[in-house]
């Protein structure tokens, strides 16, 4: 039983994610499950012990290499950012502003445990963000912003997807393997 909210195995009688504490089934069924779970032949049930036990020492290792990492994901987050709007077009004045939204995108990105699409998201979302100020600070043909923009959402997708399949469980699974 995978928990929608963090990815967590769960053993199938569970009423509630072990780790979190969201709700995975209703108790009529989680009922219904822990009569067939008592009524599964031992070597059966020990099998899918070690698989949730497998999973869960998984999601315990990539959570520590993951707090090891808080920090410098931050920062790479508030560096890689203002990289990819210098791509869209140099605007000085928003550097800083960028350097934050980076910051931002990749605290999110780290607290929901990394993941490529995400990743992807929260960048391009915090790019629209910077192009949003440049419109307002004004400047440049709309056809020229168009350009820098497309260009820059590219970089900013890149740079999600690179983050977040870095920290992502399965990278963090092929590497320490
Ligand atoms: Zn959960």
């Amino acid at each position: 039983m995978n928990c929608d909210s963090c990815g967590r195995a769960n053993r199938p009688f569970e009423a509630r994610c072990t780790a979190c504490g969201r709700r995975v089934q209703d108790e009529v069924s989680a009922h219904a499950w822990r009569r067939r779970w008592e009524a599964t032949p031992p070597p059966l049930r020990a099998e899918v012990e070690r698989e949730i036990e497998g999973d869960l020492r998984q999601a315990a290792a990539h959570d520590g290499w993951l707090r090891e990492r808080r920090t410098a994901t931050i920062a790479l987050g508030a560096i890689l950012l203002p990289l990819a709007a210098l791509i869209g077009g140099l605007e000085a004045a928003l550097l800083p502003l960028d350097a934050l939204l980076g910051a931002v995108a990749a605290w999110r990105l780290h607290a929901d445990r990394g993941g490529a699409k995400r990743g992807l998201a929260y960048f391009l979302a915090t790019y629209a963000v910077h192009f949003l100020l440049v419109l307002r600070a004004g400047g440049g043909s709309p056809a020229a912003d168009l350009i820098g923009f497309g260009a820059g959402a590219l970089a900013a997708c890149a740079v999600g997807w690179m983050a977040g399949a870095w920290l992502d469980e399965r990278h963090v699974a092929r590497t320490f393997a």
